[in-house]
C-alpha cells in the first residue's frame, strides 16, 4: 500500500519552526516510502482561518521545497462529516450534551479539589428524552460529544514512543460539534484520515491523547460507514515526535511566534532550516546537508529521541553559513548585486554568514575601498608593488607576491597584510587570489597608488 502522510495545520497564523518541523518530517517520510505527502488544511474554524494564511502556508511550503502532492480542506468537505457524524449517531456512539462552557468548568474544579482527574461525568447520557426536550424548549442546543467505549483499552504501537496504553475511562467523551453545527478538530481529522487514505499520522506529541480518542473514532467509524465507503478498514501508523523547545529548555513564546517570513527575512536559507529541523531531536549528527535526496535517505524514525528537541539559533546560523558556502551561483544569481558573475560568487562565498552580505563583500570589488592608514616603509613597500603587477600571468595574485618577496625580502604577514589593506581596505576578507583578477589590472594599481600616497 502506498504511504500517504499528510501535514495538517490550521490557516490561524504562519507556519512556524514547529509545524514547519512536523511537516518536514511528514514530507521526508512519504519520499523515503516513495509515497504521498499530503497538505491538509484545516479550516473549519471559520472564525480565526484566513485565507491569506492558507495562501501563506502554500508559500512557506514552496520556498522549503516541501511541495505537497496534493492538497485538500476540510471546509470543503463538510459533507463528509456530516455524513460520518450521522452514521455514528445511527451506530449510537454520539450524544447530544447541554452543559455550559461555566458548567463543565465548575465540573472541572469540583473533579480537581476531590483529587480526581477532571473527565468529563457524561450527565447528558443520563438524560431522558423528557429532559432533553425540556432543555431544547428552554432554547439550550445541544452539543455532540463521541461516547468513548470503555470496556478494552486502547493501544497501539507509537513509531516514535512504542507502546502506548490509555484506559478509555481515563479520557473525557469528546466534544466533536459545537452547538452552532460547527465541527471541532477530532471527528474531521479521523474522517479525512480514513478517506484520504493516510498510511501514517506523525505529528506533535501534544496529540497523543487525541490519537487514542481517534483510534476509537476510526473504529466506529469502519463499522459505521465501512462497507458503503469500501475504506480501508485499517488503523494508520501514529507517531508522536517530542516537543520543540528553545534553547533556554522551555516551550517559548518566540519560537512559537518565529514564522517562515521571519527566517527568510533574516537571510536563513531554506535548505538551512531543513538540515537542522531533520535531525534536531534525532541520533544522527545536525549537518550542512543541501542535498534533499539525502535526508530523505537516512531519515528514520527509530532515531528520533523522546525528550524535548532544543532548537538554537546559534545552530541555524552555523548550518546556514555551512548550507551559503555550498550554494552553486545558478542557484543564488538571482539574488545577488548586479555584476556579480560565477567567479566572483566563489571569491566571496566563503566569507558570507548570510547571502544578503554579498553586496558588502562585493564593494571590495567594485570599490571604492578606504585608504589604510600605513607606515612610511609599507606605503613605499605598496608603490613598489603598484609596479610588480603582472596580469599576464595565470595567477597575479601569486605572481605579485612571488615577486615582492625576492625584491623585498618581507614575507608572511609584513608581505600579504600591507597588499590586503591596499586592494581591500580591510584586514582580513575573500581570498586574494580570487579577488585580484576580478579586481583588474587597472584598479588594483591604482588602489596600490593611492595607499602608497
Ligand atoms: N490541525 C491540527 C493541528 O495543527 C492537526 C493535527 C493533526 O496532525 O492531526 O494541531
Amino acid at each position: 500500500m502506498t504511504t500517504v502522510t499528510r501535514f495538517a495545520p490550521a490557516p490561524t497564523g504562519r507556519l512556524h519552526v514547529g509545524n514547519i518541523r512536523t511537516a518536514l518530517h511528514n514530507w521526508l517520510l512519504a519520499k523515503k516510502a516513495g509515497g504521498r505527502f499530503l497538505l491538509r488544511i484545516d479550516d473549519t474554524d471559520a472564525e480565526r482561518s484566513r485565507e491569506e494564511y492558507v495562501e501563506a502556508i502554500r508559500a512557506d511550503l514552496a520556498w522549503l521545497g516541501l511541495d505537497p502532492d496534493g492538497e485538500e480542506r476540510q471546509s470543503e468537505r463538510l459533507d463528509h462529516y456530516q455524513r460520518a457524524f450521522e452514521a455514528l449517531q445511527a451506530a449510537g456512539r454520539i450524544y447530544p450534551a447541554y452543559e455550559t462552557a461555566q458548567e463543565l468548568e465548575l465540573k472541572r474544579k469540583v473533579a480537581l479539589g476531590r483529587g480526581l482527574p477532571p473527565i468529563y461525568d457524561r450527565a447528558a447520557l443520563e438524560l431522558g428524552d423528557a429532559e432533553r426536550a425540556a432543555k431544547e424548549a428552554q432554547g439550550i442546543a445541544p452539543h455532540w460529544r463521541f461516547k468513548l467505549d470503555h470496556d478494552e483499552p486502547i493501544e497501539w504501537d507509537d513509531g516514535v514512543r512504542g507502546v502506548q496504553k490509555f484506559d478509555p475511562a481515563q479520557l473525557s467523551d469528546p466534544v466533536i460539534r459545537r452547538a452552532d453545527g460547527s465541527w471541532l478538530y477530532m471527528l474531521p481529522s479521523a474522517v479525512d484520515d480514513i478517506e484520504l487514505g493516510v498510511t501514517d499520522v506523525l505529528r506533535g506529541e501534544d496529540h497523543v491523547s487525541n490519537t487514542a480518542v481517534q483510534i476509537q473514532i476510526f473504529t466506529a467509524l469502519y463499522a459505521a460507514l465501512g462497507e458503503a465507503q469500501q475504506i480501508a478498514q485499517h488503523l494508520p501508523r501514529f507517531a508522536h515526535e517530542a516537543l520543540l523547545v528553545g534553547s533556554e529548555g522551555k516551550l517559548s513564546k518566540r519560537l512559537g511566534s518565529l514564522g517562515c517570513d521571519a527566517f527568510r527575512e533574516r537571510g536563513i536559507e531554506p535548505q538551512a532550516l531543513v538540515a537542522l529541523l531533520a535531525r534536531l531531536g534525532t541520533s544522527q549528527p545536525v549537518e550542512p546537508i543541501s542535498d534533499r535526496q539525502a535526508l530523505v535517505d537516512t531519515f528514520d524514525l527509530a532515531t528520533f529521541g523522546r525528550a524535548p528537541a532544543h532548537f538554537d539559533d546559534a545552530d541555524l546560523e552555523r548550518i546556514n553559513a555551512a548550507i551559503v558556502h555550498q550554494l552553486e551561483f545558478a542557484a543564488v544569481q538571482h539574488r545577488l548585486p548586479e555584476g556579480i558573475d560565477e567567479a566572483g560568487w566563489h571569491a566571496i562565498r566563503p566569507n558570507l554568514s548570510h547571502i544578503g552580505e554579498a553586496a558588502e563583500w562585493w564593494r571590495l570589488v567594485t570599490g571604492p575601498v578606504d585608504v589604510p592608514d600605513l607606515s612610511d616603509d609599507d606605503r613605499a613597500y605598496l608603490a613598489q608593488a603598484a609596479g610588480a603587477l603582472d596580469f599576464a600571468a595565470a595567477d597575479p595574485w601569486h605572481a605579485l607576491t612571488n615577486a615582492l618577496k625576492q625584491a623585498t625580502g618581507r614575507k608572511g604577514k609584513a608581505l600579504f597584510l600591507p597588499l590586503r589593506q591596499a586592494l581591500t581596505g580591510m584586514d582580513h576578507g575573500p581570498d586574494m587570489k580570487e579577488l585580484l583578477p576580478l579586481i583588474g589590472e587597472s584598479e588594483a594599481r591604482k588602489r596600490l597608488e593611492a595607499a602608497a600616497g
